[in-house]
């Protein structure tokens, strides 16, 4: 079943009374840009053709219900109580996974006049879940707005991105920046969305990646990472620390001279953090520059040199997406990175269309002969954000 006949099909069997309509919003693949967005800088994410749907409609009482193909279980919430159930300080009184939906009718609540209205939404979703393709962002995004529309709320695109990482931050507890949402609400068809992260300034920026023959294959290695805990609040930690040794703002304020001189105010490894942002941030300047100018057929350098900051300075890859870009560079790939905030999750691979089957069968067996859990392989488009379906 589709995933948006599997959400009408399930909203069907929660309700009594008829869908208001149906709305959907896609995971994304960043392109390049990593760990850049929380430290004010630069993204380029695409919103790709796998969506999370939500049906909605009002249900005659003050309570939010929310269920969803993936958990399988009824969450019921009265609307006063959202609040007490989300306080800042996180206390979470229901399962992970509705503190996504619950989150976002949680943070339109507190910042805007909803009307005290109860709504079913029913969800469902072909996006890969914790691949680095961003399920999360997919999910707040459909539910921002189909409540958006069900309670007239009138909020645009930017806010509703803001009210997914809100909603993420405080709800769920997990320390994200504003890339997914962004991409998520703004997507566009073969194009992918350059992101100032402290301004919130978009551009599109056009990939042409069918007409130059270039595929992004996914290279999911099925390993699990976790936002909320460890090594994302660490890395986000470290660059801080480095922000505050240099008495920056944010690290988006320093650029390649300025390295020098970060070098001998911290730590070796907290210098190691901070030089893998100031460069990452200047590939994504350098990515768009070439995409204007050259093609996307000249950006497999800077994906390249991508992953190399973060597996070697940043030190958030594994074994398993080490595995995967180098099989996709020897099998033919231009370019290659992981994808994501790290520590597992999906590498993509820029591969020439008639290139992408090798690429997929050395992932295979570079995977088999390391013993690692066969890699879901699969490409993807870059395809429109967030959107009312019917
Ligand atoms: P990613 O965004 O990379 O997929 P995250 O850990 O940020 O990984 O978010 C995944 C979590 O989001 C899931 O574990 C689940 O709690 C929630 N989620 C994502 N999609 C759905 C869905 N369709 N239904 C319910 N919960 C979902
Ligand atoms: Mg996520």
């Amino acid at each position: 079943m589709t995933p948006d006949a599997a959400a009408r099909a399930l909203f069907a069997e929660m309700s009594d009374s008829p869908a208001a309509g149906e709305w959907s919003a896609p995971g994304r693949v960043n392109l390049i840009g990593e760990h850049t967005d929380y430290n004010d800088g630069f993204v380029l994410p695409f919103a790709i053709d796998h969506r999370t749907h939500a049906v909605a409609g009002t249900n005659g009482s003050a309570d939010i219900r929310v269920e969803s193909t993936f958990a399988d279980a009824r969450v019921v919430v009265h609307l006063d109580d959202l609040d007490r159930m989300f306080p800042t300080t996180g206390q979470l009184a229901v399962p992970e996974w509705a503190a996504y939906p619950l989150g976002v009718a949680w943070a339109l609540r507190r910042a805007t006049d909803a009307p005290q209205i109860g709504v079913d939404i029913a969800i469902a979703s072909d996006v890969p879940v914790g691949a680095g393709l961003s399920s999360s962002a997919a999910i707040e995004g459909a539910v921002a707005s189909a409540l958006n529309d069900v309670w007239g709320l009138g909020l645009d695109s930017v806010a509703l991105a803001r009210i997914g990482r809100r909603a993420e931050n405080e709800a769920v507890g997990a320390p994200t920046g504003i890339m997914d949402q962004m991409a998520s609400m703004l997507g566009r068809a073969d194009a992918a969305i350059f992101l100032d992260c402290r301004s919130l300034h978009t551009e599109v920026i056009d990939l042409g990646f069918a007409a130059a023959g270039l595929e992004v294959v996914v290279i999911d290695t099925g390993t699990a990472h976790a936002h909320a805990t460890g090594g994302y609040r660490d890395r986000r930690d470290a660059c801080e620390r480095g922000a505050a040794a240099l008495g920056v703002a944010a690290l988006r304020d320093l650029s390649a001279p300025d390295l020098a001189r970060a070098e001998r105010a911290m730590d070796a490894t907290t210098f190691r953090r901070v030089r893998h942002v100031v460069t990452e941030n200047q590939r994504v300047l350098d990515t768009v520059q070439t995409l204007r100018a050259q093609g996307p057929a000249a950006i497999g350098p800077l994906l390249d040199a991508s992953h190399a900051s973060m597996r070697d300075d940043f030190e958030i890859s594994t074994p398993e997406l080490d595995t995967a870009v180098a099989a996709a560079r020897a099998a033919g790939a231009i370019g290659a990175r992981m994808t994501g905030g790290g520590f597992g999750g999906a590498a993509i691979a820029l591969t020439p269309h008639d290139r992408v089957d090798e690429v997929a069968l050395a992932a295979a067996s570079t995977f088999d002969e390391a013993g690692y859990a066969p890699p879901h392989v699969f490409t993807v488009t870059p395809s429109g954000g967030s959107r009312r379906d019917a």
